[in-house]
């Protein structure tokens, strides 16, 4: 006899910190989860490659000691023993503050939430853009998905978890009843993009691991991260340095190939370490991130637009706050385990109140057999 499957469903958008804490969280909790990422690979900015005998993420990360929310997830999810912690050797008022980073990269953080995931029968589907988000006449949602390859495909779930931007999200629910001021709100919160650049180089530029500058014409970034100076050699195969930048999209470096950027962001580096040559580099890579820092907070909270629906956006993480936005992950820990803390709370109330019809059901019954 076929099984039917009665876990309530669960459709969360974006594979990376967010979605897949989300993803961990409710498959454990007993939802049918299918997490749907338009990348090949997991991490979001997170996202990682190999290099040498080792994992390094595209964009610099750290762990700092004051990230409660996310180091207990690290701890449940068994991956603490791999943080070590180090002096920062930062540049100025929070110079010597501890930093941690993980014996192999976010990688195992990331890919022991993945095996979560499927562990509980769950579902990633790479390479796979979210078109649309419409709701059906039963008040399930129905996902509207692309392949790479362009094949079309439909995820029905009871729920959804919407975790790239907010621009993003309301571009792809225009057919959802989300009030127009709701919209105009989110719409509203923009952001900057940026550039980052790693450089693994023969040698060790300098022992300072975080410089910060002020960027112009001849300076596109913004820090220098001595990965490192500050984390050691490892199997990297050479030193790592980081070069990250901000802009905006309307600015000519935003279109420009990956060869220009890093010749450029290697001109500006080498006037900072004249000793540097170009034979000195041994690979490179330039990522670009669109929606990588909300410039403001929204003043309503707008994490549940409509029933059974959540974004869980680093841009939302905050409401009605004056403080510059952070694009952090602590943040995005505590949003994702609101969240799936507010679902949890929706099935509990759902359960009592269908417990609740079917004691008066069968009082009824009772009563009428008497
Ligand atoms: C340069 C840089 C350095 C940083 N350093 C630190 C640090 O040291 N410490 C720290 O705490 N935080 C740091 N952060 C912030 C940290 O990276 C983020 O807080 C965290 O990774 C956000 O995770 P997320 O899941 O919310 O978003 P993302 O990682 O952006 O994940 C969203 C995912 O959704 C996917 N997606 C979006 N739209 C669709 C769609 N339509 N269909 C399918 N998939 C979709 C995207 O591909 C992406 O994988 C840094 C950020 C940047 C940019």
């Amino acid at each position: 006899m076929e099984e039917t499957d009665n876990r309530k469903s669960v459709c969360i958008i974006g594979a990376g910190l967010a979605g897949l804490t989300c993803g961990m969280r409710l498959s454990r909790a007993g939802f049918k989860v299918t997490v749907v990422e338009e990348l090949a690979s997991p991490g979001g900015l997170l996202a990682y490659t190999r290099i040498g005998r080792e994992y390094l993420e595209l964009t610099p990360h750290h762990l700092r000691k004051s990230d409660k929310s996310l180091l207990a997830l690290i701890k449940e999810m068994g991956v603490e023993d791999k943080v070590s912690w180090f002096d920062s050797t930062w540049q100025g008022r929070a110079s010597h503050r501890k930093v941690g980073y993980f014996d192999g990269g976010f990688s195992c953080l990331i890919s022991s939430l993945a095996q979560e995931i499927t562990d509980h029968g769950g579902r990633i589907c790479f390479s796979t853009t979210v078109a649309e988000i419409s709701r059906l006449g039963s008040g399930e949602y129905r996902t509207a998905c692309i392949l790479t390859n362009s094949t079309r495909f439909v995820i029905d779930s009871t729920y959804v978890i919407f975790t790239g931007s907010c621009r993003t999200f309301i571009n792809v629910s225009h057919g959802l009843p989300i009030a127009m001021d709701d919209r105009d709100t989110m719409m509203n919160v923009t952001y900057s993009a940026k550039i980052s650049a790693f450089m693994v180089v023969k040698h060790e530029n300098s022992q300072m691991f975080y410089q910060q500058m002020t960027p112009g014409p001849d300076t596109p970034f913004d820090r220098i991260i001595n990965h490192t100076s500050c984390f050691g050699q490892r199997g990297y195969g050479g030193s790592v340095v980081y070069l990250v930048g901000s802009c905006q999209v309307t600015d000519p470096i935003w279109i420009e190939s990956d060869a220009e950027i890093m010749l450029k962001f290697f001109t500006a580096y080498k006037k900072l370490y004249r000793s540097i040559r170009k034979s000195d580099i041994k690979s490179w890579r330039v990522t670009k991130i669109r929606y990588a820092q909300s410039e403001h907070y929204p003043e309503i909270d707008l994490t549940n637009p409509c029933e059974n629906l959540y974004v869980c956006s680093a841009g939302l993480a905050k409401i009605n706050s004056s403080e510059t936005p952070e694009n952090r992950m602590e943040l995005t820990v505590s949003l994702a385990s609101r969240i799936c803390s507010m679902i949890n709370a929706k099935e509990d109330q759902n359960a009592a109140e269908a417990n609740a019809v079917t004691e008066v059901t069968s009082l009824t019954r009772e009563l009428a057999a008497d």
